[in-house]
């Protein structure tokens, strides 16, 4: 297998990259090892501000409404948070004083959303609130075990029978301003929640509830459908495993579906995550990026990893892999010249994309923007029209022997935790 750019990772930063190079007619493949930060995901796309005309038409294109109001929002637990570039279902207000009364509303037999506790801390700010369950005949078969009375099932019938939500909620409601409901709506029809909020004579807020997050995982089944329409190889449920390096390039990867098929590409794009995702792993010794062998921006000194005091900043959460100002990735000190690094892999080492969201799709479209400069498109024969002097004599990465030798494979290099581990698979 053959593209232009392959992209590691199917996070935010991967999906940015991914649908970005696509629109631009560049062919493009994204290994996707599973769950991402967006599984999780708030609803706020943090350390970004209104969005930028290119991220504004890309979440139009991808049927993500976002809107923006510098405020807050409420959390799960009835507090509330700064924030500002937001889905649209979340809402976002000017002071966590956002009514007079509310109707909180939880579905019978639903654990992950902690109306109790919301509440509680609603009447800290002053809010009067009143907590009903509601029980639907499509949720029966759910309630019969809490493992599956889970946000996303429960989602799935939602989309369906919204409508009966809104029928109970107006009988329940009295002289409730405000209506709080779990952030279980709009899965698969993204207009859901607004359908909703019209449906219902006061203020709706939907809450967050426990993982997974419903709104987060509709944003990544908008990427994905938006990366795939524009003819994106979405390889989902795959693993890096390894990659080919020789001459400070990369030549392929090696996932763990495809085994010997290695994917060979002009440009490889790192957006693996951080140690939530294993786009970095740590062990006692080191921290290390396992699919390349990057180098980590980290103390060498574990003693100097974390801070004592629990509630600090903890400066393991800062580390990321080195790449240099173009976001060249940096191993063994030097640049790989085709790869590059998007996402929180980075970690804070460039404060300049910001952080949270913000990193990952400040970096992605920084990463996009490096190889569209340098991109040269392919003749007839697979060849790069543009000859690099790192190529080998035919002047043609794609017609390399498949079989490396073992200098290719950074197996020989000095071993760093998993990617000792993920060579011997080769
Ligand atoms: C639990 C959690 C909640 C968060 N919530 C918010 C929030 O609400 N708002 C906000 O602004 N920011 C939030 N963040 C910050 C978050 O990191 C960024 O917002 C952003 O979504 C990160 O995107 P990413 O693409 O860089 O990484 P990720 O979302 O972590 O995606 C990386 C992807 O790469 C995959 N991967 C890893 N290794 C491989 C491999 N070898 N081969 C193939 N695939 C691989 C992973 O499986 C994962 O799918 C949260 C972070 C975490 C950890």
């Amino acid at each position: 297998m053959k593209f232009d750019v392959v992209i590691v990772g199917g996070g935010l930063a991967g999906m940015t990259t991914g649908i970005s190079l696509q629109k631009e007619g560049l062919s493009t493949a994204i290994i996707s090892g599973g769950q991402n930060a967006l599984h999780f995901f708030s609803g706020t796309f943090e350390s970004l501000s209104a969005p930028e005309p290119r991220l504004a038409t890309l979440f139009q294109e991808a049927g993500i409404h976002v809107h923006y109001k510098e405020g807050v929002r409420l959390m799960p637990l009835g507090t509330f948070r700064p924030s500002a570039l937001s889905l649209e279902d979340i809402s976002l207000f000017e002071t966590p004083k956002i009514g007079r009364r509310a109707l909180v509303v939880n579905f019978l037999g639903y654990h992950d959303f902690f109306s109790s506790f919301l509440a509680e801390g609603l009447e800290k700010e002053g809010l009067e609130c009143r907590i009903r369950f509601i029980s639907l005949p499509e949720l029966e078969q759910l309630q019969l075990s809490p493992s599956e009375m889970r946000s996303v099932q429960i989602a799935r019938k939602m989309d369906r029978v919204w409508e009966k939500v809104v029928q109970e909620v107006r009988v329940l409601l009295k002289d409730e301003d405000t209506v709080i409901l779990p952030q279980v709506f709009g899965l698969l029809d993204p207009s859901v929640p607004g359908r909703i909020r019209q449906g219902i004579p006061a203020q709706v807020v939907f809450a967050g509830t426990m993982p997974p997050s419903v709104p987060g995982i509709r944003t990544q089944m908008l990427l994905k459908r938006r990366y795939e329409v524009l003819g994106g190889t979405f390889l989902g449920g795959d693993e890096a495993v390894s990659a080919h390096i020789h001459g400070g390039r990369v030549h392929s990867v090696v996932t763990r579906n495809l085994d010997s098929h290695y994917i060979e590409a002009q440009w490889f794009i790192l957006a693996t995550g951080g140690y939530f995702s294993k786009g970095l792993r740590s062990n006692p010794f080191e921290i290390s990026e396992p699919v390349f062998g990057l180098d980590v921006e980290a103390s060498e000194d574990r003693n100097q990893w974390y801070n004592p005091s629990f509630q600090a900043d903890q400066p393991y959460m800062g580390y990321g892999v080195k790449a240099d100002s173009s976001l060249h990735g940096i191993r063994e000190g030097a640049p790989l010249e085709n790869l590059f690094v998007a996402g929180s892999v980075l970690g804070s080492t460039h404060p300049e994309f910001g952080s949270a969201a913000g990193l990952a799709i400040n970096s992605a479209f920084a990463a996009c923007d490096q190889i569209l400069r340098r991109h040269a498109p392919q003749d007839d024969t697979g060849c790069h029209s543009e000859r690099s002097p790192k190529q080998d004599d035919t002047g043609c990465h794609s017609e390399r022997s498949p079989k490396l030798d073992d200098t290719d494979c950074h197996s020989e290099r000095s071993p760093k935790g998993g990617v000792e581990e993920s060579q011997k698979e080769m």
